[in-house]
């Protein structure tokens, strides 16, 4: 397994919709076995595949001990009133917001041998189902903020950027800790 490099926000990668996975091979479960190793150097609680430069439809999840590969992982229900809570992004360091969602959701999804399963999911799991399924389509959680916060966020990653260039992100896992945010996905 190997640690990959995350792409930050700018890289035209994290905008780009996914395909879907057509046969789950040795080689994408390579890919899920990186991504989540990625996940967990990074202290995340979800990764995307496009923020590690691909374009797989392919996430990954981890929250509090509740692990999931998601491939070609869709929404089959989403209920109850929208609620606010803080999200961040492995993608967008040292940027949070608040983003409402609904609360219990219902995906589908393959897991690494090609089985297809369902979850339903509320508070911080749902969530981080919600925004990696958002990943897949070239969304992220910014998106979703007040135009006012949007540009307050955005103000402040111009200057968080200057320590990614090229948009890449190298986790380094010997800083264990310094960024560490249990809601960065
Ligand atoms: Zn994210």
């Amino acid at each position: 397994m190997s640690i990959l490099d995350i792409r930050v926000l700018g890289d035209p990668v994290l905008r780009k919709p996914t395909k879907p996975v057509i046969e789950v091979t040795d080689e994408l479960r390579r890919l899920v076995a990186d991504m989540f190793e990625t996940m967990y150097a990074a202290e995340g609680i979800g990764l995307a595949a496009p923020q590690v430069g691909r374009s797989e439809r392919v996430a990954v999840v981890d929250v509090e001990g509740k692990k999931y590969a998601l491939i070609n992982p869709q929404l089959v229900s989403r209920n109850g009133a929208p609620e606010k809570a803080e999200e961040g992004c492995l993608s967008i360091p040292d940027i949070y917001g608040d983003v409402d969602r609904q609360p219990e959701v219902t995906i589908r999804a393959l897991d690494e041998n090609g089985n297809q399963y369902e979850a339903s999911a509320n508070e911080l799991l749902g969530r981080c189902f919600q925004h990696e399924i958002d990943h897949l389509d070239g969304k992220l959680f910014i998106d979703y903020l007040s135009p006012l916060k949007r540009r307050a966020a955005l103000a402040k990653w111009e200057k968080e950027k200057e320590g990614y260039p090229g948009n890449i992100r190298k986790v380094r896992t010997e800083v264990k800790g310094e960024h560490h945010h249990e809601t960065e996905m």
